[in-house]
């Protein structure tokens, strides 16, 4: 991999790391609350392009790679990790499924409107939780049915992208179903009390006798589920990123609180055992850096990034549970309140393992593909298998 950024990523890192300082940073604490300034600065960012980022730029997006998604996420993230989880639901997940959707005369505005930032959607994946999403033929429409616990953003979106099965077959036969907010039988509840993340404003959705125009389902069976896998890569690129940034922010505050707080006479930072603690969460962090970026070089060069972009998050998942444990307990009393933001760190972070897969699923892949490569060398002739193995 080459690890020089171009100078179009550096410019994205740089306009991404600008709004996140300016306008995400100051607003942190206040987003957990105040659904209102989350909204404005959601837009805000769709209005500078963000949520449209990866689009290409014949429809108004700016066609940015991977690594600049990554580059932004990070960023954004650092400022506050909620934040993050906009940039990737729009560009990784909404943005993904309809560039490669069916039906392009319905998806292409919609897509116009993500660039300039008029609108922002949300997506219903299927859900693990029992709760069930199915879509069924009704005539010429097609008929919604089901509900599902927690959607982000779904209560400050203009749209919905929903992820269904076949109600009336057993495969598991996927589509993906676009629908405005006020779609006659959607409706969206209260914003959920969580632990943390709680800026992604993820709300219960319903489907009660949903009808839908059969356009509007923009892709089903082999080509949807080919498309949600896709989708789950480049987001697992992002929630590795996301957690990346959150890291760093936990890491920063708990060296500027260990620089300040005074004990014996001196800055705690001075004690051995303290800068240990600092030294062992840089180290994870760097260590970290590399493989959300290894992963999204993979997929801008074309690769197979699906492993890459699992174990990358896996690993973030957990080097940004430990960092921001160890960053609280370095605050000592001060890090379980809420006067500083290592309190909140901690929360947002319990969450990136649950998010969009938990880290089982994460596991799971990366066991799944390992077995492959097991049973694909057991069905090698010896002569071919060493030259498999050395590449
Ligand atoms: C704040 C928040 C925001 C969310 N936003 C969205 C959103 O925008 N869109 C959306 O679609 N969903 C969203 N979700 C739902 C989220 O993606 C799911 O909660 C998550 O995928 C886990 O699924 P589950 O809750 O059904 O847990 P389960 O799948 O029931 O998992 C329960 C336990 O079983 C284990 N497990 C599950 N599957 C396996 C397996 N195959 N192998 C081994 N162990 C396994 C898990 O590790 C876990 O410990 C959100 C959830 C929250 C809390």
């Amino acid at each position: 991999m080459d690890y020089g950024l171009t100078e179009d990523q550096q410019m994205i890192r740089e306009a991404a790391g600008v709004f996140a300082d300016e306008q995400i940073k100051p607003q942190g604490e206040a987003i957990e609350y105040d659904t209102s300034r989350l909204a404005y600065l959601v837009r805000a960012a769709g209005k500078l392009g963000f949520l449209g980022m990866c689009l290409p730029e014949d429809i108004g997006g700016i066609g940015a790679d991977t690594v600049s998604f990554a580059l932004a996420v990070e960023a954004f993230s650092k400022a506050d990790a909620s934040f993050g989880s906009y940039l990737i639901i729009h560009n990784a997940l909404i943005g993904e499924a309809l560039m490669h959707a069916d039906q392009r005369e319905v998806v292409v505005p919609w897509l116009e409107d993500l660039t300039t930032g008029d609108v922002h959607g949300a997506f219903a994946g299927i859900s693990h939780t029992g709760d069930k999403i199915t879509v069924s033929q009704d005539g010429t429409d097609c008929s919604v049915q089901g509900r599902h616990k927690m959607v982000t953003g779904a209560g400050v979106s203009q749209f919905l992208l929903v992820q269904a099965r076949s109600a009336t077959s057993d495969t598991p036969a996927c589509a993906l179903l676009l629908m405005p907010k006020e779609t006659s039988g959607l409706e969206i509840g209260e914003i959920q009390k969580t632990l943390g993340l709680r800026g992604a404003a993820c709300a219960p959705v319903v489907f009660d006798n949903l009808l839908l125009p059969q356009t509007q389902m923009i892709s089903a069976t082999d080509q949807a589920a080919e498309i949600v896998q896709e989708m789950e890569t480049f987001a697992g690129i992002g929630v590795a990123a996301q957690a990346l940034g959150l890291a760093e922010a936990a890491c920063e505050a708990a060296n500027e609180y260990a620089g300040m707080r005074q004990q014996f006479g001196e800055p705690i930072r001075r004690f051995q055992a303290i800068a240990f603690m600092l030294a062992e969460m840089q180290t994870a962090i760097e260590a970290a850096r590399h493989m959300p970026y290894n992963a999204a070089w993979l997929r801008d060069q074309g690769k197979d990034s699906c492993i890459a972009s699992a174990q990358a998050r896996l690993y973030a998942v957990g080097m940004v549970n430990q960092v921001t444990n160890t960053a609280l307990q370095m605050h000592g009393g001060v890090g379980y309140i809420r006067e500083y933001p290592v309190e909140r760190h901690f929360r947002d972070a319990r969450m990136l393992g649950i998010i969009g897969g938990p880290t089982d699923v994460q596991k799971r892949i990366i066991g799944k593909e390992l077995m492959k490569d097991t049973d694909k060398m057991a069905e090698l002739p010896g002569d071919r298998l060493l030259s498999v193995i050395m590449g």
